[in-house]
């Protein structure tokens, strides 16, 4: 029997909203938020396939790790899908002490959003040729979702996707990536702020004059993204294991975190028996969940956004935490939070440059500076995995101000900031967006 997925609100009774009624994988993949806004939680977490130490491949392990979650495709069909996906490296490259890092930014826009974003867009592709129908789907973007959407659901026959960006309020590099042509791909450069691209795409969903265009979204709470973030977690351990059979310490990972999607699926493939000793929760100077953790805010206490070097991760209001704190009770037991900001970012930048000979993101920065404190404060000697979510090429200036020199370059994101770049410029209001959608053939 494959996995149900029920809304974390299912309280609703009286209301009879449906948001107690348990559906498919297929289902939750397609609506992407459960009736009445809650978010789809599974009513049982798979055990790891047996085996799992053995892949040596990684669309091999995505397929044994996948299959008991989502029924169908399956098999070969499978297989292949996650082939086509799931094309590029995950190295697991050593440091100094103990340490390791796990590099999930050798995907095609270079981030770890890659993953979650191909696989789903795969799935979708497959579940909506199988009943003949198509989707628009709607992001609203500042940074590497959105570029890793376009370029994930770029050319599948049965979905398009319409992308709207605060126009003059990203970076360049991010600008480029993610105006690149693609086909089926539409970007819209807004007059107005990242808060007036998420208004449009919530009010293009209430719009009924939009009615008969079927709309969907891709953002991080959605289930299809989530899951096949498991995958990485699996990967480094096994290859940790291969390397010294199973210590005694189970490692600790760190997870340069914001919306907490990442580390959902950190603590899914942990409760499906993946041997972690301890999650590490790194945020940036945006603390919502280490000061929850700590008891210094209550649940759901969000706050308001602030501006960092590691941008993305600048979340005030985590919207995987309603999940998190449905699907598990004990956090605190299972997960280590930090706060790092951004002097300690570029500190940390600046030493493992210099001890280890290597370049990092100002996020997976903070995932290694996050790894030092909960040494220094637990003492443990429990070999450590950094997550590492971006490439360094694609924060120049971040790099270039630590450091004091140029990022590592990279052949893909050159590729990319050399393509041809194409943007609808339009107004921030529904109008706008409308004509747009409605002008679609
Ligand atoms: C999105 C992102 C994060 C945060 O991941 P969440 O799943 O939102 O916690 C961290 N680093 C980079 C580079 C990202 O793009």
């Amino acid at each position: 029997m494959a996995v149900a997925f029920r809304s974390s609100r299912t309280s609703g009774g009286a209301g009879g909203d449906g948001g107690g009624e348990s559906v498919s994988f297929e289902r939750a993949l397609l609506s992407g938020l459960a009736p009445g806004g809650g978010l789809y939680l599974p009513d049982r977490i798979p055990p790891l396939p047996r085996g799992w130490r053995e892949h040596s491949d990684l669309p091999s392990l995505a397929a044994s790790l996948l299959a008991p979650w989502i029924g169908e495709p399956s098999g070969e069909e499978l297989d292949s899908l996650l082939r086509e996906a799931l094309y590029f490296p995950v190295p697991v490259v050593p440091l100094a002490r103990d340490r390791w890092v796990v590099e999930l930014f050798h995907g095609p826009t270079l981030s770890f959003k890659d993953f979650g974003a191909r696989v789903m867009a795969r799935l979708m592709n497959r579940y909506l040729a199988g009943s003949g129908r198509s989707l628009t789907v709607l992001v609203a973007t500042s940074g590497d979702t959105g570029s890793a959407v376009a370029d994930g659901f770029a050319g599948l026959e049965n979905l398009r996707v319409v992308l709207l960006y605060p126009k003059g309020k990203v970076s360049e590099v991010q600008e480029r990536q993610l105006t690149a042509r693609r086909p089926g791909v539409h970007a819209l450069a807004v007059r107005g702020d990242f808060d007036d691209c998420q208004r449009m795409v919530k009010e293009a969903f209430a719009d009924p004059a939009l009615a008969h265009v079927p709309l969907s979204s891709a953002n991080s709470i959605n289930v299809g993204r989530l899951l096949p973030q498991q995958l990485y977690y699996v990967w480094a351990v096994a290859r940790l294991q291969q390397q010294f059979g199973s210590r005694s310490d189970d490692p600790v990972v760190s997870v340069p975190s914001g919306n907490l999607g990442n580390l959902t699926a950190g603590l899914l493939a942990a409760a499906g028996g993946l041997p972690v000793g301890r999650f590490i929760a790194a945020h940036n100077a945006n603390d919502y969940f280490p000061s929850y953790l700590n008891g210094n805010a209550d649940a759901f206490e969000f706050r308001p956004t602030r501006h960092t070097l590691s941008n993305a991760m600048d979340v005030g209001a985590p919207s995987n935490f309603e999940r998190l704190h449905a699907l598990f009770p004990d956090l605190g037991e299972r997960v280590h939070p930090e706060s790092v900001d951004d002097d300690a970012t570029r500190e940390r930048m600046r030493r493992v440059h210099r001890e280890d000979g290597y370049v990092a993101c100002p996020h997976t920065a903070v995932g290694l500076e996050a790894i030092e404190r909960y040494r220094a404060a637990t003492g443990s000697t429990a070999p450590a995995l950094a997550l590492a979510t971006a490439h360094p090429a694609k924060f120049p200036g971040v790099v270039a101000g630590a450091l004091g020199i140029e990022p590592p370059r990279s052949e893909t994101l050159d590729e990319l900031l050399n393509a041809r770049a194409s943007a609808l410029e339009l107004g921030a209001a529904c109008e706008d967006l409308r004509q747009v959608l409605l002008g679609l053939d």
